[in-house]
């Protein structure tokens, strides 16, 4: 019954507007009148680890885009398919009867595809059979890589601005979450900043280049920073890669190609963003085989394993880029041309701008632009028609930097027309003034 109303409610909303179709095709949109009673349900029942997490601010305001009827700038979400030859490659493997689990750590031919990536990208070569592990996405090759070391106490490093699952699984395994905020607009990273979170009780580091989101590329300073900390207290390093085909500066490096840094990080992948298939939820986890053993100890226990044809199509496509660079070549012209439209679009309304070096998003300033912080301009915005997300919401909520908003990119030209007239509609400083 709740299937079929939704399914009609997908169809008007998606045939009045731009964009947002692919989203609405996969989501239930929740009404002003739902979202309440449903937070309260939450609150009432949700554990004490999770409780200060609240929603991912990605559904808050991938909803609000859908009440809106706002384009979505917000949740980083191609809005067009993947590659044709992925979908036919699923297909086929659905045809052929691969619908059963497979093997807990992946499809024999998935494992070896994302290897032979692994030496490309990342620049080491791995055992596939005792080194890769394939996830339900890059999301929960985190979870299953904090499940599977932390005990109780142990402390995680995390580099602020941060995607906000790490913190939440932290949690969720029972570590402690170090905090160390990055100071815009250049968001560097130095020793002096890094340090006083290390300690002997330190576990591991979250590292995330190119980087959700600021879209910096941490160069080799940085990484080395990183690095040696890492070796001086014996910790981990989660290295969440899932941007590495999105560069504009110069190729992405991964830190475990460092010196003496492969036997201590684990280098987590996944195939939604270089195929523009955030959906389908298949990622990985490469690490040392100690290591690996105890994120599968964990990972058998969450999904037992990734949907089997998608891990076939996963093979296909990693094995296509291996062998012809012909795909990441336009994956990333197209990239740069929309990167610098929606950089024209929003300096051209004046906001000030984080040039990005990767990833699909760009950081604009909202005090800059005169609003009081990025909560009441990501409101303003969503009520003019664009859907943004606050990037406080990456930060320690103790202390958040209240100043930047973030846009995603990874949006068709219709769509980010749309939101060039939608914010040239009104000079920002009037949209500004009337925010409260
Ligand atoms: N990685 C995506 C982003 O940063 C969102 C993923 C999610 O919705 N959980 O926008």
């Amino acid at each position: 019954m709740a299937g079929l109303a939704t399914g009609a409610a997908v169809t008007s909303v998606s045939s009045q507007s731009v964009g947002k179709d692919v989203y609405l095709r996969a989501n239930r949109p929740i009404g002003p009148g739902t979202s309440g009673p449903i937070l309260d349900i939450m609150t009432k029942h949700i554990s004490d680890r999770l409780a200060p997490f609240g929603e991912s601010i990605f559904s808050t305001m991938s909803r609000l885009a859908v009440e809106y009827k706002a384009i979505n700038l917000g949740q980083g979400f191609p809005d067009f398919d993947g590659p044709n030859f992925v979908k036919e490659a699923a297909k086929r493997a659905i045809e052929e009867g691969f619908g059963q689990y497979s093997r807990a750590f992946g499809l024999p031919e998935t494992n070896r595809a994302i290897a032979r990536s692994v030496a490309l990208t990342a620049g080491f070569s791995a055992d596939p059979d005792r080194e890769v592990t394939v996830t339900a996405g890059c999301t929960e090759a985190v979870a299953a890589t904090l499940l599977g070391l932390l005990n109780p106490g142990d402390e995680v490093v995390i580099v602020d601005p941060s995607y906000d699952s790490y913190a939440a699984c932290v949690a969720m395994s029972g570590g402690i979450s170090r905090r160390v905020r990055l100071e815009g607009p250049d968001f560097r990273i130095t020793d002096a900043l890094l340090r006083p979170a290390f300690s002997t009780r330190t576990r591991a580091i979250l590292f995330n280049s190119p980087h959700n989101p600021t879209g910096r590329m941490f160069d080799d300073d940085e990484a080395g920073v990183v690095a040696r900390l890492a070796k001086e207290f014996d910790a981990l390093v989660l290295s969440d890669e899932v941007y590495d085909q999105i560069t504009y500066a110069r190729p992405h490096r991964s830190i475990a190609s460092l010196d003496g840094m492969r036997e201590r990080t684990i280098v987590l992948g996944s195939l939604g963003k270089t195929f523009s298939f955030t959906g389908w939820k298949i990622g990985w986890a490469v690490a040392p085989e100690s290591i690996t053993r105890a994120i599968r100890g964990a990972h058998q226990f969450l999904t037992f394993c990734a949907p089997t044809p998608l891990q076939r199509a996963a093979a296909e496509a990693l094995n296509t880029i291996c062998e012809d660079d012909r795909y990441l070549i336009d994956l990333r012209r197209d990239y740069s041309d929309r990167r610098a439209f929606m950089l024209e679009t929003l300096e051209g309304v004046g906001f000030r701008c984080i040039h990005p070096e990767g990833s699909y998003f760009i950081l604009a300033d909202a005090l800059g632009a005169g609003f009081s912080d990025d909560v009441t301009a990501a409101k303003s915005l969503v009520k003019a028609g664009i859907a943004t997300i606050p990037a406080s919401a990456f930060y320690d909520q103790d202390n958040p930097d209240r100043r930047w908003l973030r846009f995603a990119f990874c949006k068709r030209e219709e769509t980010m027309r749309e939101a060039r007239r939608r914010l040239n509609a009104q000079p920002l400083s009037l949209l500004a003034k009337s925010a409260h």
